[in-house]
């Protein structure tokens, strides 16, 4: 299924109670070659109102951010964690982001960007669930040989303007890893953590068993 295709499919979906009431299904917009990714958090009001994601405040600051970098919105690709308004712009649920998830899963896989920026603690607990965005923003990740660049919602400038400048930093090593520079580029070794894990366990359980057999021996 190329990808017109697909958010045509995705607007009609109604998994979740999200659908019902929001407007309309938002399911992203871009290039569709884009090799980076934005992914936020859920449509706001203007969003489920034009159909069209990040068209709102939020949006423009997204826009500027995007214009200091030499970014336009044809270069990028932008959807959303969840593609359906929550009521009242809160935050979307675990159940709603789980039947969210294989539209999101298959708009990756149509893209198929090289780089995904994640725009809060909802897209970044898609990939990253024990990070805290405090901690991260501004760090590039590397994960399944792509690369991940982290930086706060740019809402937050809405709430707080302090934040402006720092997501202007951070849009600026953005910037320097677009460029090629991958020198600060942290390597999330999964598959190493997996077999760390289990081997972690297998020594556990060989201890355990060794310990039964003396208690039985003595
Ligand atoms: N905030 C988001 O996370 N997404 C939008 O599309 C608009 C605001």
């Amino acid at each position: 299924m190329n990808l017109k295709e697909l958010l045509r499919k995705c607007k009609e979906c109604d998994k979740c109670r999200l659908r019902k009431t929001a407007t309309q299904v938002v399911p992203g917009a871009g290039g569709s070659n884009a090799e980076i990714m934005f992914i936020g958090e859920a449509p706001g009001a203007n969003e489920d109102k034009e159909g069209i994601p990040f068209c709102g405040a939020a949006g423009k600051f997204l826009d500027e951010l995007l214009d200091s970098i030499d970014l336009k919105r044809e270069d990028v690709f932008i959807t959303n964690i969840v593609k359906c308004r929550p009521p009242g712009n809160r935050d979307p649920q675990e159940d709603e982001i789980k039947a969210c998830k294989s539209w999101t899963n298959k708009i990756i896989k149509a893209v198929n960007p090289k780089i995904f920026v994640l725009l809060g603690r909802f897209a970044m607990g898609k990939f990253f669930p024990k990070f805290q965005i405090s901690k991260v923003h501004g760090n590039a990740y590397k994960k399944w040989d792509r690369l991940f660049f982290l930086m706060y919602h740019p809402a937050v400038a809405l709430y707080n303007g302090s934040f402006r400048d720092v997501l202007f930093d951070d849009v600026r090593r953005l910037r320097n890893l677009l460029d090629g520079d991958e020198s600060k580029v942290i390597l999330v070794e999964e598959e190493k953590s997996e077999i760390a894990t289990l081997m972690k366990k297998r020594r556990e359980e060989k201890k355990k068993k060794k310990k039964k057999q003396l208690g039985m021996k003595f």
